[in-house]
């Protein structure tokens, strides 16, 4: 048995997980205004409280946990968070932290490799050994498998597939670099390309129904399928690079994509399937989309190995 815990920058969920994947129970909780004023300590203390909560429940205690598995977004080294800008965690040695208060064995990756994770586990890539997995979301997140098994750097976190550049000089990323694959082709890359080009509130928290809505009110406006257009192009360019470098016999897009699959994977699909544009003419990998939707986190972070 296991426990997932699924970070985020407004939530944190934790699950007790049987050994199979199954969810035996999860818990979510926002974060508050004041939680984020001291979030590494609110972070600790909700894993344990929460954990203790379930196990409580079941009659199970931190000795009947094989491991805790955490999945967390910004860069992971040694079971450190660094650099997750969205939790305002600069640097957080959440192993230590966790380990000390539980005595249990923990594990921390890059939340979406533990996406991946579940998805290759029990999601549309299970029958692929060779995959990719693409969180397309405020940026890009990635994951590789070969031979069935996640690809791990050594170093770094290695794998930053939002940050290859498909645009010289283009776009300044956070990153600090021009151009990167996230500022073209993360959903809020589509989403401000409709902030701009309808002068919509450039502070407001746009969600994927105001943009149907959009396209919708304004059927047949040339300027939704420009941007349709644009988008898919540079998608294309970014899953071109990914398909020339990894051959993989699979493509799976998951994140805020996921609400968009029935407007933009009919148009991708027919693009890529027409076999011009990557190097290997007669080779096109299956374009999925991500299946195990909202439990992915916390299920992905407790199968980590
Ligand atoms: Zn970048």
């Amino acid at each position: 048995m296991r426990i997932g815990v699924d970070l985020g920058g407004s939530h944190i969920a934790v699950g007790l997980v049987e050994n199979d994947g199954t969810i035996i129970e999860r818990v979510e909780k926002n974060w508050s205004f004041e939680d984020r004023q001291d979030i590494e300590n609110n972070i600790e203390k909700s894993i344990i409280e929460i954990s203790t909560n379930i196990l409580n429940k079941h009659n199970y205690s931190f000795e009947n946990i094989e491991m805790i598995g955490i999945g967390s977004p910004g860069t992971i080294m040694d079971g450190k968070i660094l650099n997750a800008s969205n939790l305002g965690i600069k640097i957080f040695d959440i192993k230590k932290a966790i380990e000390e208060k539980t005595g249990c064995k923990v594990l921390v990756k890059n939340d979406a490799k533990c996406a991946a994770i579940c998805e290759k586990k029990f999601g549309n890539l299970k029958d692929f050994s060779d995959a990719v997995f693409l969180t397309l979301g405020t940026g890009i997140g990635g994951a590789v498998f070969l031979d069935n098994k996640l690809l791990q750097p050594k170093r770094f976190s290695g794998f930053e597939i939002g940050h290859m550049i498909i645009k010289k000089d283009g776009i300044q990323c956070a990153c600090g670099k021009k151009g990167c694959f996230e500022r073209y082709a993360s959903m809020k890359s589509f989403k401000d390309m409709f902030v701009k080009e309808f002068n919509l509130d450039k502070n407001k928290n746009w969600h994927s129904k105001d943009i149907f809505e959009i396209i919708d009110r304004e059927k047949g406006n040339p300027v939704i399928k420009n941007i349709i257009d644009e988008y898919v192009d540079n998608l294309i360019t970014g899953l071109v690079n990914l398909i020339d470098i990894f051959e993989p016999q699979a493509i799976c897009m998951g994140g805020g994509f996921v609400y968009y699959k029935e407007l933009l994977l009919p148009i991708i699909k027919e693009i890529l399937y027409k076999k011009d544009r990557n190097f290997n003419k007669g080779y096109i990998p299956e374009i999925v989309i991500a299946k195990t939707g909202n439990d992915a986190g916390v299920i992905g972070a407790a199968m980590q190995d």
